[in-house]
Parts: C-alpha cells; sequence; structure tokens
C-alpha cells in the first residue's frame, strides 16, 4: 500500500496528527500494534486518575464526621475501583477507535510496525510506502537499578492499573514505575 504519510502508533500524538495530515488531503496508515490511546488512554493517565478519585472519595468518607456526615462502616471495594477505572479507559478507547473508524483518506492497521528502508514499513505481511514516516511509539516503564529489585516483587504502571485488591502495606512490593507516576498510584493504594 503507498500512501503520502504512515504513523506509527495511535496512542497520544498519533491520532490527532493523523486528523491533521488527513485533513490537508494526504492519504495516511496509521499503525497501532497493541491498545489504541496508547499509555494515556490505558496504562497511565486516565485510569490513575481514576483510581485516585476512588482514594480521594474513600478519604473524604473516613473524614465524614468532621463535616458532619454521619455514615455506617466505610470499607474500600477495590474491584469495583478498579471495574470504575476499566470502565472509562475502555469507553475513551473504543471512542478514539470509532473516531479512526470515521476520518476520510485514513487506513488504521493493527501491527507490529517495522521500519525496513527510509520509506518502507512492514506490518505483519503488508508491506506500506510513504515519502513521510513519523514514529510515535511512546515510552514504557524503565525499571531503575535500585539494590535489591531483582529479589523483591514490584509494580510497574501496567501491573498497578491492573490491580484488583490492595497490596498488603506489609507486602515486600515495590512500585518501579516514573516518579510521578508511582508517587500518584501509591497514593491510591496508601489512601484506600
Ligand atoms: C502512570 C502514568 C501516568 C501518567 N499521567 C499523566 C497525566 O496525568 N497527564 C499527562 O499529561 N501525562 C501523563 N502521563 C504521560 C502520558 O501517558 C504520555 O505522555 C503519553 O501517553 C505519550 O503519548 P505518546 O503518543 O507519545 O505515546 P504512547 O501513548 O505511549 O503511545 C505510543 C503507541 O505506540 C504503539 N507502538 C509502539 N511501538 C509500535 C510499533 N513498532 N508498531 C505499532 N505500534 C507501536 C504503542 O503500543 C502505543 O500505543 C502518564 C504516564 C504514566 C506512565
Amino acid at each position: 500500500m503507498s500512501v503520502d504519510a504512515i504513523i506509527i502508533g495511535a496512542g497520544q500524538a498519533g491520532p490527532p496528527l493523523a486528523g491533521r495530515l488527513t485533513a490537508a488531503g494526504m492519504r495516511v496508515a496509521l499503525v497501532e500494534r497493541k491498545l489504541v490511546g496508547g499509555t494515556c488512554v490505558n496504562t497511565g493517565c486516565m485510569p490513575t486518575k481514576t483510581l485516585i478519585a476512588s482514594a480521594r472519595a474513600m478519604h473524604l468518607a473516613r473524614r465524614g464526621r468532621e463535616f458532619g456526615v454521619v455514615t455506617g462502616e466505610i470499607a474500600f471495594d477495590m474491584k469495583v475501583a478498579a471495574a470504575r477505572a476499566h470502565e472509562v479507559t475502555r469507553n475513551a478507547r473504543e471512542s478514539n477507535e470509532a473516531w479512526l473508524g470515521s476520518v476520510d483518506g485514513l487506513t488504521f492497521l493493527r501491527g507490529h510496525a517495522r521500519l525496513t528502508g527510509p520509506s518502507t514499513v512492514l506490518v505483519g505481511n503488508q508491506m506500506l510506502s510513504a515519502p513521510r514516516i513519523f514514529l510515535n511509539v511512546g515510552g514504557r516503564a524503565s525499571i531503575p537499578d535500585v539494590p535489591g529489585i531483582g529479589e523483591v516483587p514490584y509494580l510497574d504502571n501496567s501491573d498497578m492499573v491492573a490491580l484488583e485488591r490492595v497490596p498488603s502495606t506489609s507486602s515486600s512490593s515495590a512500585g518501579a514505575t516514573s516518579a510521578s507516576s508511582s508517587r500518584r498510584c501509591t497514593a491510591a493504594s496508601a489512601r484506600a
């Protein structure tokens, strides 16, 4: 398939770029190997902020009496909190997918894209060619070389947002993700 531009990665930057290029009259192929929406939608901003919102609700419920709100026993159901986060994520991903399917001039392909030359990309058995190739392949968690990290279980951002129970505070698990996400997710667990 020959197009005007190939974009690898349908995370935060790929789809808006595809929208701009097709609006300018180009034929574009956008390739995603995993989940549309990339890190932010699936394992980053959205699920972590949704879990933090649950932790905040729990925190306020515990402080209810200070505000004159008297409730019964307060408990945290991590399964419900996780299901809510997954739903928010799924809705965002599906709306991104629907949008991709509606853009004239855009071909969306699922698969791992490999550069095979200055103007060619292989996706499965399909060869794509274009004079412009945009790499929007994002990032992934980097495990810091902390002494002892190989001897304890640890969680990166993808593991954290897949949790269905609050980790025990006495557990030896460590969080291994970017400083900001570690802080945020640890806060969500600790408050819960
Ligand atoms: C825990 C956490 C919390 C965060 N919270 C926030 C926040 O609150 N606010 C904020 O602004 N940012 C936040 N971020 C950062 C934000 O998620 C990233 O900045 C953003 O997702 C980067 O977008 P991107 O399009 O560059 O990459 P990504 O979203 O990572 O997308 C890249 C895509 O490329 C695909 N891909 C990679 N290689 C190939 C290949 N060879 N073939 C096909 N597809 C490929 C991947 O599957 C992925 O879908 C957070 C990140 C994390 C980890």
